[in-house]
């Protein structure tokens, strides 16, 4: 499965929650992940919510674009609603409502196999 049908995958288990809930799916330009650990940001317009991905989620493992697609569903899902929330509570939504837990790996990004949790104080906290 690629990356875009896993991503639909997933899509369409947040449907089963908000039916309501428009989001689209987004691969930006390189330039706007500049850092390494840089891969996604979901963005709300008060109708939708658009998720980008770095164009390098392709070569990422199935585990990183998964519980990265998690991560940014659940800000889509509490940005939406209106529910401000730390990144700390974004994994936890996004562990309650897919059902694993979601690790940082070496490089500090989200994979569902291996790592540390919950997030490592040390990262920025925006919501992205
Ligand atoms: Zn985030």
């Amino acid at each position: 499965m690629g990356f875009r049908d896993l991503f639909n995958e997933r899509r369409e288990q947040v449907r089963g929650i908000r039916p309501d809930l428009r989001i689209e799916l987004g691969i930006g330009d390189s330039a706007e992940f500049p850092a390494n650990r840089d891969y996604a940001y979901c963005a709300w317009d008060g109708e939708k919510a658009r998720i980008v991905f770095a164009p390098k989620i392709r070569q990422a493992d199935r585990s990183r674009q998964d519980a990265l697609i998690r991560h940014e569903l659940a800000h889509a899902l509490l940005t939406s609603a209106d529910l401000p929330h730390s990144e700390r509570e974004c994994d936890a939504v996004a562990e309650a409502i897919f059902g694993d837990l979601i690790y940082y790996d070496d490089d500090d990004v989200q994979t569902l196999v291996g790592g540390s949790r919950p997030r490592p104080p040390y990262l920025p906290n925006p919501s992205e």
